[in-house]
C-alpha cells in the first residue's frame, strides 16, 4: 500500500487548486479529493453569468478536462467525507470507507443561507449554489413570467440581470437601504440600481419578506412588508451564505463563523488546513480576521497550502480582488472595501465609466471600478507591489492622474 499523502476534502475552487499546486510543485505523493457533488470540479462563478444568460455550455465550468486529474495521478473520490478521525488521522466517508493522510486539507466551501418563512417550500422557490441549482433556475427563468428575487447582494443581482434579458419581469426586495450594501461604495449600489431599472427591474430596499403563497404546491406571491402581494411564479432566495464547519468542529478543530487557521492556514492541528470559503483567517490587509468568499481567495489560499506541503511555508498576504458581471456591466474591486474616512469617485458616471477610489488615514486602500478595467489591473499591481497606500487623495483628485499611468511608474520604480 502506498504511504498516505494529501487528503482534501471538497472539490471546488480552493480543494481543486491545493491539488493542482501540489502536482505543479512536484509532489509526487497521493492526492484524494473528496468530491460530494455529482459533477467533475466545476467554477461557480459562470453559474449566475455566463451559464445562466446560455453562453457557457456546462462543458465550459470544468476547472479542469475530465481526463486530466487521472493523468496527474489525483483520484478524485466520490463521497462526502462525513468524519475526520485526527487520532488516527483518516477521514471516514459516507459509505463507511476510511482514508489515511499526511496531511489534510478542508476545502469544504459554504451553502446557501435558508430563510425561514412561511412558503419556502413551495415549487418555485430555489436558491442557486450549485450547477444543479443553475440548471434548473435557467430552465424555469426561460419560462417564468414574474420572477421575485429576495436578497440583493452580487448573486441575486446578477440572476436579476440575466431574468430580465430574457423579458421576464424582475422585482428585487431588499433588506437595506442599498444593492450589494455590505460590500460596495454607496456611488456603486446608486449605479447598478439605475441600470437595473432601466431593464425594468422594480427594487424595494428596507423590505423584508413576510411570507410566500402558492396554489397547488406551487410558488404565486411573494408578501413583503411594503407589497401586499408581488407577482412570482418563481423565487430567487439570495440571501448569503454560511460556511461548512460542521466536519472540523465535530473533529474537535477550533471554529467560529468558519474554520479558524493561522497566517499559513494552518488549524488548532498542525496536520490539517482549512482553505476557501470555509477558512477564517488574519487578513494582511484589513488587519482583522476575516473570511472571504471569493475565487481569488480561494486559488491563493490553495496556492499557499500547497507551497507550504512543499516545504515553502510563508504568510497569506495575497492582493484581494473580486468581480460582478450584471447585464453589460463589470464591477472589480481591488482590495477590501473598508469603513474608509474618504472617498471619491473619478470618471464618468453617465457612461459608466467611473472608479470609486477609497482612503483610509490619508492612503488609497481600496478600488472599486466600474467597466474600467485598466484602473482594476493597476490598482491590483499597486496592490501586488505594496504601493497602493501611496496615492493620496490629493494626488488622486489632480486632473490629469491616471493610475494606469501612475502604477507603471510606481512599479517599474519598486
Ligand atoms: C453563483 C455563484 C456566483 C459566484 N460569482 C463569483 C464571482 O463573480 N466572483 C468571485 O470571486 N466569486 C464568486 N462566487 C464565489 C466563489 O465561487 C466561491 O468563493 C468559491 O467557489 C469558493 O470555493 P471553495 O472551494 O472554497 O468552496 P466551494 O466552491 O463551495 O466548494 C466546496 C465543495 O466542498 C463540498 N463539500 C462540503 N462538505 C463536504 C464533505 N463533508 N465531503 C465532501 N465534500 C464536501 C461542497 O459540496 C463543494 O462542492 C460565486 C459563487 C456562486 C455560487
Amino acid at each position: 500500500m502506498s504511504a498516505p499523502g494529501t487528503v482534501i476534502v471538497g472539490a471546488g475552487q480552493a480543494g481543486v487548486q491545493v491539488a493542482l499546486s501540489l502536482r505543479e510543485l512536484g509532489y509526487d505523493k497521493p492526492i484524494t479529493i473528496f468530491n460530494n457533488e455529482e459533477l467533475l470540479p466545476y467554477q461557480k462563478p459562470p453559474l449566475s453569468k455566463g451559464f445562466m444568460m446560455g453562453k457557457i455550455a456546462q462543458e465550459g465550468l470544468y476547472l479542469r478536462n475530465p481526463d486530466y486529474f487521472a493523468r496527474a495521478g489525483i483520484s478524485i473520490v466520490s463521497e462526502h467525507v462525513d468524519a475526520v478521525d485526527r487520532a488516527a488521522r483518516k477521514v471516514i466517508g459516507r459509505s463507511g470507507t476510511h482514508t489515511e493522510y499526511e496531511a489534510l486539507v478542508l476545502a469544504t466551501g459554504s451553502r446557501n443561507r435558508a430563510l425561514e418563512l412561511p412558503g419556502v417550500e413551495l415549487d418555485g422557490v430555489l436558491s442557486l449554489r450549485s450547477f444543479d441549482d443553475a440548471a434548473v433556475l435557467r430552465e424555469r427563468m426561460g419560462a417564468a413570467r414574474n420572477v421575485v428575487v429576495i436578497g440583493a447582494g452580487f448573486i441575486g443581482l446578477e440572476f436579476a440581470a440575466a431574468a430580465s434579458k430574457s423579458g421576464t419581469r424582475v422585482h428585487v426586495v431588499e433588506a437595506a437601504s442599498r444593492p450589494m450594501a455590505r460590500a460596495v461604495t454607496p456611488e456603486v449600489s446608486t449605479y447598478f440600481t439605475q441600470r437595473h431599472m432601466d431593464r425594468g427591474t422594480t427594487f424595494s430596499f428596507g423590505d423584508t419578506v413576510q411570507r410566500i403563497e402558492g396554489s397547488s404546491g406551487r410558488v404565486v406571491s411573494v408578501h413583503t412588508a411594503q407589497h401586499e402581494a408581488l407577482p412570482a411564479d418563481l423565487v430567487l432566495i439570495g440571501v448569503g451564505v454560511i460556511p461548512n464547519s460542521e466536519l472540523a468542529h465535530a473533529a474537535g478543530l477550533a471554529t467560529d463563523n468558519g474554520i479558524i487557521v493561522d497566517a499559513h492556514l494552518v488549524t488548532s492541528d498542525p496536520s490539517v488546513s482549512a482553505v476557501g470559503d470555509c477558512a477564517v483567517y488574519p487578513n494582511a490587509f484589513s488587519k482583522s480576521l476575516l473570511r472571504v468568499e471569493s475565487v481569488q481567495n480561494a486559488v491563493d489560499h490553495g496556492r499557499l497550502v500547497a507551497a507550504r506541503l512543499t516545504g515553502n511555508r510563508t504568510a497569506y498576504c495575497a492582493v484581494p480582488w473580486f468581480w460582478s458581471d450584471q447585464g453589460e456591466d463589470k464591477l472589480q474591486i481591488a482590495g477590501i472595501s473598508l469603513a474608509g474616512d474618504e472617498r471619491f469617485a473619478k470618471g464618468d458616471h453617465m457612461s459608466g465609466r467611473f472608479s470609486v477610489f477609497l482612503f483610509r488615514a490619508g492612503s488609497l486602500v481600496c478600488v472599486e471600478s466600474v467597466n474600467r478595467v485598466a484602473d482594476h489591473m493597476a490598482a491590483r499591481s499597486l496592490l501586488k507591489s505594496g504601493r497602493l497606500g501611496r496615492v493620496t487623495p490629493d494626488i488622486a483628485r489632480s486632473e490629469d492622474f491616471d493610475l494606469k499611468a501612475y502604477a507603471a511608474k510606481e512599479v517599474a520604480e519598486a
